[in-house]
């Protein structure tokens, strides 16, 4: 005869600080297959769950709940490990799980997180007016915020105030059009929905949002991490071949 532990009396014999990478475990157990890996959590599954308003295809990791944008950055990051490796103090912003582990696994990363309203963040702040001395910080990362946020220039300076010559920032935005459109006079939820493409949207940025990163005072080197990945790699990795990573520096 087995004995079957209730879930609650098996959790309460784990100490807590294992509690995620069990439930990960569990997880890689439930969605394992080979024809899906996820970058963010290592997992090889079966396939991406469909997820979005208008659910789009293979897109969440059932393990570890990255989506496509996550995946793509930690392509971008193990790419680019030696550019971006030794930053010193790497602030995450909003951050996200999956992209946290891999910030703090970063060699030479003094890993801290700022978040407008969470508590578990090191510490709470608006990127309007972080509470950063200037030339403060090596890097920085912050992913589909700059959309929420009405003064999203002035989120960019401080980006930049906050750096130090030599520093870099990864800051990334959905792009939805040729040019970026914003009316501050919008404030109806489902007119923000319809033009802006969420409702907690103040704008839809273009193909011109690193114009607007230089503006700040960035310069600015785009690439397609994945666009010339050989066939069914992409698929597979569960990346869009034509999405655009941002990768910003300020002058040494
Ligand atoms: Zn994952």
């Amino acid at each position: 005869m087995t004995t079957c532990l209730p879930k609650r009396a098996l959790k309460a014999l784990i100490p807590e600080r294992f509690h995620q990478s069990v439930r990960l475990a569990g997880y890689r157990v439930a969605h394992y297959g080979t024809g899906r890996y996820c970058l963010c959590c290592n997992s090889r599954v079966r396939r991406f769950a469909p997820y979005g308003e208008a659910p789009r295809p293979e897109a969440l990791c059932p393990v570890c709940g990255a989506l496509e944008r996550h995946r793509l950055v930690s392509l971008f990051l193990r790419r680019n490990m030696t550019r971006l490796m030794n930053p010193g103090p790497l602030l995450h912003v909003a951050p996200e799980p999956g992209i946290e582990r891999q910030l703090r696994s970063l060699p030479g990363a003094d890993y801290i997180s700022t978040d407008l309203e969470r508590p578990e963040v090191t510490t709470r702040s608006d990127i309007t007016a972080l509470p950063f001395a200037g030339e403060s910080l090596g890097g920085l990362y912050c992913s589909h915020v700059l959309e929420h946020v009405a003064d999203d220039r002035q989120a960019m300076e401080e980006f930049h105030r906050v750096l130090r010559p030599g520093g870099w920032a990864i800051l990334q935005v959905p792009i939805g059009r040729e040019e970026t459109f914003e009316d501050p006079s919008i404030e109806d939820p489902a007119l923000r929905r319809k033009l802006f493409g969420q409702c907690d949207h103040v704008r839809v940025y273009g193909r011109d949002f690193p114009d607007r990163l230089r503006g700040a005072g960035f310069s600015v080197t785009v690439t397609r991490p994945a666009r010339a990945m050989p066939g069914g790699a992409a698929e597979r990795l569960g990346v869009n071949t034509n999405e655009e990573v941002y990768l910003c520096a300020k002058a040494a």
